[in-house]
């Protein structure tokens, strides 16, 4: 359905070069493979992860005596799911007392993804809070408060230049005292000043220690698919000052570079847990990587 719908330009990318390589091959040579390295390159699916994928491939075609390149075809598709293998995807934050840290440079949709967040939490009848800590922007506090406004739901903070660290000090005290059930915190994403960044983000996860215990943490750093090698890039980045528990992959709607969610989930083994699929808030979808392979390759 609308997966499928949404990956149409990442599949032409990919799909047409697979049949024609599946189909125009005659055997399963070094040109073969060659070939198929090529176009799972061009799709986005990284250098790492293709290596991998196709060392698998191999292994599987020896195994299985396999001869012929038609025949490869669901080795390949399952060769890639079991590269994107990671602890499945959990959702605790959805049904427990939680602090969700969302990370991200600017305008990868890191605004537009914490409202699509607040807008579904707060249709299940969660009470949601949500906390403008990327406070360097004097935008970014605006533009979360629109989205608050919108779904109704509580925003403290977001004054340019106050501190991250008291703004999620004082949603935390929001939080308690109207026992929300999700607290939604917006950081700055600026990965040109890493350090700063990674002080930024521990004292933000010290104050959450020592003033919520008891609530679930989750980070979710949100990248943009249509970026594609630069999104693994900042996820790399990302991993080395904070620990990740999800992703969010945004604009899958109308990318060909869809396929960058394979290179991404595979090399941070961090699952990516939300696909965001056009701007407005239901364009909000949990990811099945299984699907997603089946959807783009099959
Ligand atoms: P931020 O700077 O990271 O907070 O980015 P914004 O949330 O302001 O989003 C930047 C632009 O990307 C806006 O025009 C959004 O409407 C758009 N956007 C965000 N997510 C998606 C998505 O999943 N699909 C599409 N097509 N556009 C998106």
């Amino acid at each position: 359905g609308r997966l499928v719908q949404g990956l149409t330009k990442t599949r032409d990318n990919i799909v047409s070069g697979l049949d024609s390589i599946f189909s125009g091959f005659s055997k399963i040579d070094d040109d073969f493979y060659e070939e198929l390295e090529e176009i799972l390159i061009m799709g986005d699916l990284g250098v790492r992860a293709t290596e991998e994928i196709l060392d698998s491939l191999r292994e599987k075609v020896k195994e299985q005596h396999i001869k012929e390149p038609a025949e490869c075809k669901q080795l390949l598709i399952d060769s890639i799911k079991e590269q994107m293998q990671v602890e499945k995807a959990a959702y605790r934050f959805e049904t427990e007392k939680s602090v969700v840290l969302v990370v991200g440079v600017n305008g990868v949709g890191k605004t537009t993804t914490i409202g699509k967040l607040a807008g579904k939490l707060t249709a299940e009848g969660k009470k949601v809070i949500l906390a403008g800590a990327d406070t360097f922007r004097a935008a970014a506090g605006e533009q979360l408060k629109e989205w608050a406004n919108r779904g109704g739901v509580q925003m403290v903070g977001g004054t340019e230049g106050a501190d991250p660290g008291s703004v999620v000090f004082d949603a935390i005290a929001a939080a308690k005292a109207r026992s929300a059930d999700v607290l939604l915190v917006d950081t700055a994403g600026r990965l040109h000043n890493k350090k700063n960044l990674m002080n930024e983000l521990g004292k933000i996860n010290k104050i959450l220690e020592n003033e919520y215990p008891d609530a679930f943490r989750e980070t979710l750093v949100v990248l943009d698919a249509t970026t594609g090698q630069n999104a693994l890039a900042q996820a790399r980045e990302f991993s080395e000052v904070t620990n990740i528990t999800g992703i969010v992959l945004t604009k899958m709607d109308g990318t060909a570079k869809g396929g960058i969610a394979v290179a991404i989930q595979s090399e941070l083994s961090v699952p990516v847990k939300y696909i965001g699929v056009g701007e407005t808030i239901d364009d909000l979808e949990k990811f099945d990587s299984d699907a997603f392979v089946e959807a783009l390759f099959s």
